[in-house]
C-alpha cells in the first residue's frame, strides 16, 4: 500500500509497528508511539496490550490496515490520538471527545483521584457541583465513584453538554446537567448546598498562545483554554462567589490551576474567605488547590 510517503511494506502487524516508529519517533518520541500504538489497535481491533504483542506476525485486513494508513497522517499532522479514536479513558471512564470540548488530561485524573482519596466510600449520600464540566469527565467520574451522592455539572457550551449528556448516559451515570454562564453568577443552582464544588476552569492567557503544543491549539476548543491577560483569574473568581455562598460548611472547593498563577489564585481565594492549599502534579507542578472557608 502506497500513499504518498506513507508505504506499509505489508498486512503484518510487525511492518506497522515499524512505520509507525520510523514516521513518528522524531515527532513525538518511541514511547508515545508505543502508547498511540496500544491505543489504535485497542480502539481499531479491540486487541489489547498482550494480544499485540504476541500477535506481530498476524495480517490484518486491507480495509484495517487503511485505518491505521489514515491515523498514522493525521498523527503526523498533529491530530490528538484521542481525536483520532474518539475517545479517552479517564479514572476508569470511557469519554468521547470531539472538538466541543477539551480532551481530559492525566492532571485533572490525578485532582480526581485526590478528591475521591477525601470523600470517604461510606458516607457517599452529599452533593457535587461541577463548574466548566466540559466532556464531563469529572462530574461522571465521580458519580460513578459515589453513585449516592447527587452531582451537578455547569458549562456554558450546548455543544459541550451534548457530549457531556452522552458520556454520562455510557457510563451508566445519572449527572444533572446545566447550561449556564458562570461568569454570570449561578443563582438557578440546586441543592443549595455542596459538600464539593470542583472545576477545571479556562486559565491559559493569551500571551501564553505562543507555548501551546500545536496539537491542543489546533484541536482543543479555545472557550475551554484561554482567559485574557487582563483579568486570567475571571473564572476563579466565579468560582469563589458561588462556592462562598454554596458550599457546605464542613465542603472542600477544589480547583485545577494555571501552574504560574499559584501565588495569585490563592491570594485570589484567601480574599474571598478561603483557606487554600496548594498541590503539585505528578510533573511536580503547581497543579490544584484545595480549599476550605474559614469558620
Ligand atoms: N491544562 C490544559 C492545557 O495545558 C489547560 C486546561 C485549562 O485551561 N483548563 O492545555
Amino acid at each position: 500500500m502506497n500513499t504518498r510517503n506513507i508505504r506499509f511494506k505489508s498486512n503484518r502487524v510487525r511492518d506497522i509497528i515499524t512505520l509507525f516508529h520510523e514516521k513518528l519517533d522524531s515527532m513525538y518520541g518511541g514511547g508515545e508511539v508505543v502508547v498511540f500504538l496500544d491505543m489504535l489497535f485497542e480502539a481499531f481491533l479491540g486487541w489489547d496490550k498482550v494480544r499485540l504483542l504476541t500477535s506481530k506476525e498476524q495480517t490484518i485486513d486491507q480495509s484495517d490496515l487503511l485505518r491505521f494508513h489514515w491515523a498514522l497522517e493525521d498523527l503526523k499532522q498533529c491530530r490528538p490520538i484521542q481525536h483520532i479514536i474518539g475517545y479517552t479513558d479517564f479514572c476508569g471512564c470511557r469519554i468521547t471527545v470531539s472538538p466541543d470540548v477539551l480532551i481530559p488530561r492525566p492532571e485533572t485524573e490525578e485532582i480526581v483521584q485526590w478528591c475521591i482519596s477525601k470523600f470517604s466510600i461510606f458516607n457517599s449520600q452529599f452533593s457535587i457541583l461541577d463548574l466548566c464540566t466540559g466532556s464531563g469527565c469529572i462530574a461522571i467520574a465521580l458519580k460513578k465513584t459515589f453513585p449516592q451522592a447527587e452531582v451537578t455539572a455547569v458549562d456554558v457550551s450546548a455543544a459541550a453538554l451534548e457530549i457531556a449528556r452522552q458520556n454520562a448516559q455510557n457510563n451508566g451515570t445519572d449527572v444533572h446537567f446545566i447550561q449556564a454562564d458562570i461568569l454570570n453568577g449561578a443563582s438557578h443552582l440546586s441543592p443549595l448546598t455542596f459538600h464539593l464544588i470542583v472545576s477545571n476552569p479556562p486559565y491559559v492567557r493569551e500571551s501564553e498562545r505562543a507555548q501551546i503544543q500545536r496539537n491542543v491549539l489546533d484541536y482543543d476548543p479555545e472557550l475551554a483554554l484561554f482567559v485574557p491577560d487582563d483579568d486570567p483569574l475571571r473564572f476563579y473568581k466565579a468560582i469563589a462567589t458561588i462556592a462562598k455562598e454554596r458550599l457546605a460548611a464542613d465542603g472542600l472547593l477544589v480547583v485545577e490551576i494555571n501552574e504560574v498563577l499559584a501565588e495569585e489564585t490563592c491570594a485570589l481565594l484567601k480574599d474571598y474567605g478561603f483557606t487554600p492549599e496548594v498541590h503539585s502534579d505528578f510533573r511536580g507542578k503547581p497543579r490544584w488547590i484545595s480549599a476550605n472557608l474559614n469558620p
